[in-house]
């Protein structure tokens, strides 16, 4: 339910300041603690740049839209170590692991949000859950000779109301309140009503749409294998502008026509060109493929839903994906069908459906039985007995393997939100509007999006760091403007 988080009068500002966080998420309370607690009075001490730089641009290439623009903030401003200090203060023990990704040592998301409930508490953040927000405005503050805004606000059922002074009756009249603010913070995540909001202040959304999600799979090669990961996988997406090739839906047997490569080998010339133009490095991605019971997850594929979020998008959510199950020992068809033709000579005698010669691969057992029949290959045919087509059907559907995509997961099981805020009407070190002063934006409804691993957040902690510590320095700075005096003569 919608949260409306509202740092009140900024304690430590110079005059009376008012910042209303829209949204009580990551971004939300993480930008509302670090705005009340004042601008820190060090600038951060910042490591030599080798220790700090490069993590950081690794870092940023784990975002597919925004990863040029959050450099800056990741390096210069709050990057993943900032971050998990800044929760190791205030108690928070992390553990490290393998991949790099960074838990609470309880293994409970809890502990994080209990976490930032206290700080909010103690920055004297004041929260009025299930309260929906219904207007946004700018106005102006002559008092302050600044321009503000007025937020209309539906009295929760269940919250407290907000005991503020910036608080009147709603403008309108029925239940509620007209809450005044000097900033604002709108961190509504994937909220609809967020982007309505920012477009209506003169902001330009790129159109939202959903990103790290499975793909859903009809191919008798993967059906009834619902569990079954390989470790070291590729899948890379068949562009839709690209030809798919005709039999992606069929799997492949021993003597079908060639598909793939060979097929676009076969295409004319003109489209050739266009399927070599569309080549996009981040529609490849190599890491564990999980198939599923409808079709295909696990770190590779997210990855892959994200970086070809808006061609999966434009296209229906239709397609094709193209896996090597065996791209820890096999980066191509070709090498494949050569790893299995030597098998014919060096182990001929030995069962086709039983031994993958590709050791390195680790493809299970079930899989691979699976891949062997689907190429036509008998349950009890050796190496030694297997004509070509044969192997060259078992390298297709091993390191070529074109599954057809008839849609992506359940709406709402993805995880994030491609699109938001335009960032180039966005200043990244402050996140203000570049149009509306006093405006910020944080977390999800910015147009930056990451894979999975922690990257959402660390966007979310980021671009709140930046906003709550840019509306507190521009809170202390404000003066109070002397009273207007009325003269008699
Ligand atoms: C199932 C799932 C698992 C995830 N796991 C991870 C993970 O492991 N690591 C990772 O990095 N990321 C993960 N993410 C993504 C991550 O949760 C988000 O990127 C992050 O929470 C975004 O934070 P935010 O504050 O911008 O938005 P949100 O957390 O969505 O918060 C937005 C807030 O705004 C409020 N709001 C909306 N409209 C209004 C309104 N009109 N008035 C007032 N309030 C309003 C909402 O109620 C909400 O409280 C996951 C996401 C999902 C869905």
């Amino acid at each position: 339910m919608a949260l409306v988080v509202a740092a009140g009068r900024l304690q430590h500002a110079r005059a009376l300041s008012t910042l209303a966080v829209v949204g009580g998420g990551a971004a939300g309370y993480f930008g509302a603690i670090e705005a009340a607690a004042g601008p820190a009075p060090l600038r951060k001490v910042k490591i030599s740049g080798g220790g700090r730089c490069n993590p950081a641009r690794e870092i940023a290439q784990g975002y597919p839209r925004g990863s040029r623009q959050l450099l800056g903030p990741l390096s210069a401003a709050f990057g993943p170590r900032d971050a998990a200090a800044w929760f190791r203060e205030r108690g928070v023990n992390l553990k490290t692991e393998a991949d790099g990704r960074m838990f609470p040592v309880t293994d409970s998301s809890q502990t994080v949000i209990d976490c930032l409930a206290a700080a909010a508490r103690a920055a004297g953040v004041r929260c009025a859950s299930t309260s929906p927000l219904i207007a946004l405005a700018r106005e102006s503050h002559p008092e302050s000779a600044t321009m503000g805004f007025e937020i209309d606000v539906v009295s929760g059922s269940s919250g407290a109301p907000l005991q503020h002074a910036a608080l009147a009756p709603p403008r309108g009249g029925g239940s509620g309140y007209t809450l005044s603010a000097d900033f604002v913070l709108l961190a509504t995540g994937s909220s609809r009503e967020g982007y309505k909001w920012a477009e209506q202040l003169g902001h330009t959304i790129s159109p939202p749409v959903p990103s790290l999600f499975t793909f859903t799979i009809r191919d008798p090669r993967i059906e009834g294998l619902a569990g079954v990961a390989v470790q070291d996988a590729e899948i890379s997406l068949v562009p839709i502008e690209a030809p798919v090739p005709a039999a992606a839906a069929a799997p492949v047997t021993a003597g079908a026509a060639p598909e793939g490569a060979a097929a676009a080998a076969a295409a004319p010339p003109q489209q050739k060109r266009k399927a070599k133009a569309k080549r996009d490095p981040s529609l490849v991605q190599r890491g564990p493929v999980l198939i599923t019971h409808s079709g295909v997850s696990g770190p590779a594929a997210l990855k892959l839903s994200a970086f070809g979020a808006r061609h999966l998008q434009r296209g229906g959510y239709k397609g094709a994906v193209v896996v090597n199950w065996v791209r820890g020992a096999a980066a191509s068809e070709a090498e494949a069908l050569a790893a299995f033709q030597k098998m014919r000579t060096a182990s001929a005698r030995r069962e086709v459906a039983t031994y993958c010669p590709l050791e390195q691969a680790s493809v299970p057992k079930r899989l691979w039985k699976a891949l062997v029949q689907h190429a036509g290959i008998g349950d009890n045919e050796q190496w030694g007995g297997c004509s070509n087509a044969k192997l060259a059907a078992l390298a297709r559907n091993a390191a070529a393997c074109d599954l057809s995509v008839v849609g992506k997961g359940a709406f709402k099981d993805e995880f994030v939100t491609c699109g938001g805020v335009a960032l180039e009407n966005l200043d990244m070190k402050t996140m203000e509007s570049r149009t509306v002063p006093g405006l910020h934006f944080a977390g999800e409804i910015v147009d930056v999006d990451g894979i999975t691993g922690g990257y959402n957040f660390q966007s979310a902690w980021t671009t709140s760091w930046c906003a709550g510590h840019a509306i507190g320095s521009s809170a202390q700075q404000r003066q109070p403007q002397p009273q207007a005096q009325a003269v008699d003569t």
